[in-house]
């Protein structure tokens, strides 16, 4: 985090939430009412750029969609996996880019997901455009518009391989940043309208099977979802209670241009609707 970026980070919420102190520099200049987490950006994990398309959409985001990677549990490489899933997602599947949003080792490691834009020296790698618009993956078909796909490396098919607390709670982390900014509520549900026009109903936070039929995120790592939501809910409440004792520095508005998704497509979409119909049945996940 560079200095100028001060944000109430998870730690700093956690240590409130149980009356510890907690210097005030942290309050100072926070975009949001939880701090981003550390996230791994795509030079880092050594994203080959030429890859991928130049074109976005961007959608405001409602939603978030858990995802296995079903790959190794004992992954040896992170980086290299996620390297591997980027080119066969560009090339084995003929997306515009890696499809998810974000990923998460079993260290509890984030990686930047999908590119949306250059960012600033310090900034967060947030996957947003400059108004807090989320860029569209290709993590769930029919429904990537205003959602966050975030996959954790590994296979969790099996009651016995469950996914670790690291990992879940750096999920906790990234989804407290987004669903804070934006008052989400991790416990709840509403409407979503789908790439054709529908309109249906689901969790706010939800695994992959809960939108699509697919066994992803696996048995092991969807029972563990309420754990997930219930530390988001906690995290949102305690930042909540810190912006009331300090309502100066801490900005829980949305940010500009945050609204409820419409039927409304771009182009772009069109396009990616019509190529999607093509590969139907390959953009589903293969797990
Ligand atoms: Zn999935």
């Amino acid at each position: 985090m560079a200095a100028g970026a001060l944000v109430l980070g998870p730690r700093a919420i956690r240590a409130l939430a149980m009356g510890t102190a907690v210097d005030a520099a942290t309050l100072v200049h926070a975009p949001g009412a939880v701090g981003a987490p550390p996230i791994v950006p795509r030079s880092e994990w050594g994203a080959d750029e030429s890859l991928r398309s130049g074109s976005r959409s961007f959608a405001p985001i409602t939603k978030a969609i858990v995802h296995h990677t079903a790959t190794l549990n004992d992954e040896p490489d992170p980086r290299a996996r996620v390297r591997a899933i980027f080119r066969y997602h560009v090339q084995g599947s003929g997306w515009d880019d890696i499809g998810y949003n974000f990923l998460i080792d079993r260290a509890g490691q984030i990686y930047e997901g999908r590119w949306a834009r250059d960012y600033e020296p310090g900034e967060p790698h947030s996957g947003e455009d400059r108004t807090g618009l989320g860029v569209l993956g290709a993590h769930a078909y029919g429904f990537n518009r205003g959602s966050v796909g975030v996959a954790l490396l590994g296979t969790y098919s099996s009651a016995g391989v469950t996914a670790s607390d690291a990992a879940l709670g750096a999920l906790s982390d990234l989804l407290s940043w987004k669903f804070a900014t934006r008052g989400i509520d991790p416990h709840g549900a509403s409407g979503y309208t789908k790439a054709d026009g529908s309109v249906t109903s689901f969790a706010n936070l939800c695994g992959h099977r809960e939108v699509l039929s697919t066994a992803c995120p696996g048995d092991a790592l969807q029972q563990r979802l309420d754990e997930v939501r219930d530390e988001v809910a906690d995290r949102m409440a305690a930042s909540r209670a810190v912006s009331a004792a300090a309502p100066a520095s801490v900005d829980i508005a949305p940010p500009p241009g945050e609204t409820m998704p419409t039927p409304t497509e771009s182009s772009h979409d069109d396009d990616e609707r019509r190529r999607d119909r093509k590969r139907r049945r390959r953009d589903r996940e293969s797990d």
